[in-house]
Order: structure tokens, then C-alpha cells, then sequence
């Protein structure tokens, strides 16, 4: 038996993206069927839609979101009706990395390969031809079919936007705070990039207690939510005494942590020159897969600095997750504050398309409206 849903499907190069029909597989033993009920849109499409990331097969795009458990194969923890945040980073929990409780650096997971963990996929288009889901997950699509391991249960309470947003970018954000960073109380911050992840990370900050929380963009509008979000202070990115003016806010000496949140070459070049010596910058932005940066290793040498790159928020997605939730719930993390305007799927490509402009909040795919 196979579930009818509807998917945005991608075929790559030039194509245009567009909705589409797809029939969903049932669960097999340790698999979930999920009925999506919300998906943000992330960078992480755009760069498919780019190119930056090319795949030699069709794609059902989406990759951050949360639904509701629609069936359950065998030897599945979970119950239909179940709420569900799906992870776009399913590890095998096999590997030395997932022994090892870094499941972010899974060697096995099927999903860079858009598959399932056995690298197969579940979904079909209408033609008949085999259809993958973006990162293991697809979000965009009204069903997914994933291993057990990319789903996280958490409380019915948490808004569905929420626990979409939860998936991706605020698990990459307040994640390489608390995981990747290890920020301590009254350590001091700048955040480059107010997007999605950036602003899950001026979150992410201030749960942590930074005494200074500088949030840097290139569009006022971005910088007016960073405050609204926590920043305690702002610089615009286009000025030229953007780097001194940050350092000057933090003290004078640079601040402890940089987060890089756009993931474009020219910003990571240039992020070392806000850290203070024995600061780290965390490289968080996702850039092309060819991008490259030159740096001076004399400077970071002499000055104790370190570079850290931080997937997924170094996060477990099983433990990370629900942590999120509960202090969601608690009222300690404010996330209401990064959703932004809720739109059918019928608008997700035009959504995706609209990341290019650095404007607004997470736009939501809500799967309950036409
Ligand atoms: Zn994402
Ligand atoms: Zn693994």
C-alpha cells in the first residue's frame, strides 16, 4: 500500500521546482510514516535551487519540519498521533561517531544521499519514476516515510511551527551555542548573519547568559528582529568600522565567540578579526561545497584562536531536541519570536526563491491552510 501525498519536487539544473504528486510507501520495521503538519524554509533549499549542491536525481525538497505519527512499522517506540520533529541527519547509531554520542558526524547516515538508511527511497512520482527526499526527510512534502531515528518526539503542546523550526535551524542555532561553543555565563558574542540560524543563535546566547550579544547584517530589518530576539547591540554590516565597532562594544579587545552565520567566503575571511585572543570563531553558515577562504594560521597561533565548525549545532537530535522543547515550554527559549509568516505549500518555491532577499522571519510551511 502506498499513502497519496503531495510533494515539491526538483529535478535539478534549470528546472523550476513545482508541486507534484507522489505515492509514500507504508512503514516497514523500524520506520515511521509521518503526516506533516508545518516546514520552515531554509538556506539549505536555496542552495539545492542554486546548484550549490548539485544531485544527480530527483528531489522532494523540504528539510526542516515536524508532523504528527500517521503509522508506525514494527519495533517503533512511537504511537500514532504522536507530535514529531523530523531530523534531517538520521544516524545510524552504529558508527564510532554515533557510539561516541556525535551523531552529527554519522558516517553511515542514508541521508546525504537523499535516501533511506539502506539508500533506497520510499517515494514515487506519478510516472513511476523514483523520486528522493531531500536529506532522508523531504519536508515539503504532506507525508514523510523515515527511518525511527529522524524523528523526535515532543510534547503536543509546542505549536507546530515551533517544533518544525526546531528541526533545523534552531537546533543548528542554539546548538552551536551550547554544544559547538560551550558559551559560559557572561561571555561575550557577535553574530554575523540575523537569518534563521543566526537568530537561533542570539537565542541561544542569551539562554546562556552572554554579557554582550552583537548581532551584525546587512539589512535593518534583520537587525530590528535580532534585538527583538535578544541582541544587545547592533552594527550594520556595510560599515566599514563594523569590525572596530564590535570589538569596541565587547571592550576593546574582541569579543570570545564569532558566529559565522552566512557561510559566504568573504564574511568567514573576515570573522577572525572580531574574536580576542583565546576567542573561537564557529563556522556555522553553510557555504558551497567548493568555497574556499585563506587565512593567516600565523594570527591564530600567536593569538590562541581556534576555527570550529559546527554541524547541525553538534547536536543529538534524540537528546538536543526535546532539551529545546521542554525549555520552549519552561518559557526560557522565546522561539515564537523566529516564525514568521505562515503560507500554503503551493507558495514553498516561491518562499524558497524569496531567501535570496535578507528580509523577514522563518517563513513556515503550514500544511493546514490552502
Ligand atoms: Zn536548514
Ligand atoms: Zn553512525
Amino acid at each position: 500500500m502506498t499513502t497519496a501525498a503531495h510533494a515539491i519536487l526538483f529535478a535539478g539544473g534549470d528546472a523550476e521546482p513545482h508541486i507534484a504528486p507522489i505515492q509514500v510507501r507504508d512503514p516497514r520495521a523500524g520506520e515511521v510514516l509521518v503526516r506533516m503538519t508545518a516546514a520552515g524554509v531554509c538556506h539549505s533549499d536555496l542552495h539545492v535551487l542554486n546548484g550549490d549542491w548539485p544531485f544527480d536525481h530527483r528531489i522532494a525538497l523540504g528539510h526542516e519540519g515536524a508532523g504528527i505519527v500517521a503509522a508506525v512499522g514494527e519495533n517503533v517506540d512511537l504511537a500514532v498521533g504522536d507530535q514529531v520533529v523530523l531530523s534531517w541527519y538520521a544516524p545510524c547509531g552504529r558508527c564510532e561517531a554515533c557510539v561516541d554520542g556525535k551523531s552529527w558526524l554519522c558516517a553511515e547516515s542514508g541521508a546525504i544521499g537523499n535516501g533511506l538508511p539502506d539508500g533506497t527511497t520510499p517515494l514515487t512520482a506519478d510516472d513511476g519514476e523514483e523520486v528522493r527526499p531531500y536529506l532522508g526527510v523531504g519536508t515539503f512534502s504532506e507525508y514523510a516515510l523515515v527511518p525511527r531515528a529522524a524523528v523526535v518526539k515532543v510534547p503536543s503542546e509546542v505549536p507546530a511551527p515551533v517544533a518544525a523550526l526546531i528541526g533545523c535551524s534552531i537546533a543548528t542555532g542554539i546548538g552551536a551555542v551550547l554544544n559547538t561553543a560551550d558559551v559560559r555565563a557572561g561571555q561575550t558574542a557577535v553574530v554575523v548573519g540575523a537569518g534563521g540560524v543566526g537568530q537561533a543563535i542570539i537565542l541561544g546566547l542569551k539562554l546562556a547568559g552572554a554579557s554582550k550579544i552583537i548581532a551584525v547584517d546587512l539589512s535593518e530589518d534583520r537587525l530590528e528582529i535580532a534585538r527583538q530576539l535578544g541582541a544587545t547591540d547592533t552594527v550594520l554590516g556595510s560599515d566599514p568600522d563594523a569590525v572596530d565597532r564590535v570589538r569596541g562594544i565587547a571592550g576593546g579587545s574582541g569579543v570570545d565567540f564569532a558566529f559565522d552565520a552566512i557561510g559566504v567566503p568573504q564574511v568567514t575571511e573576515g570573522i577572525v578579526a572580531y574574536v580576542k585572543s583565546g576567542g573561537a570563531v564557529v563556522l556555522v553558515g553553510m557555504p558551497s561545497r567548493d568555497a574556499e577562504v585563506s587565512i593567516k594560521p600565523w594570527r591564530l597561533i600567536v593569538s590562541g584562536q581556534r576555527i570550529l565548525g559546527c554541524n547541525y549545532g553538534s547536536s543529538r537530535p534524540q537528546v538536543d531536541f526535546a532539551k529545546i522543547a521542554r525549555l520552549y515550554l519552561a518559557g526560557q527559549l522565546p522561539l515564537d519570536l523566529m516564525v514568521g509568516e505562515r503560507i500554503p505549500q503551493a507558495r514553498a518555491v516561491e518562499a524558497v526563491h524569496a531567501l535570496t532577499q535578507p528580509v523577514g522571519k522563518r517563513k513556515i510551511v503550514d500544511f493546514t491552510i490552502n
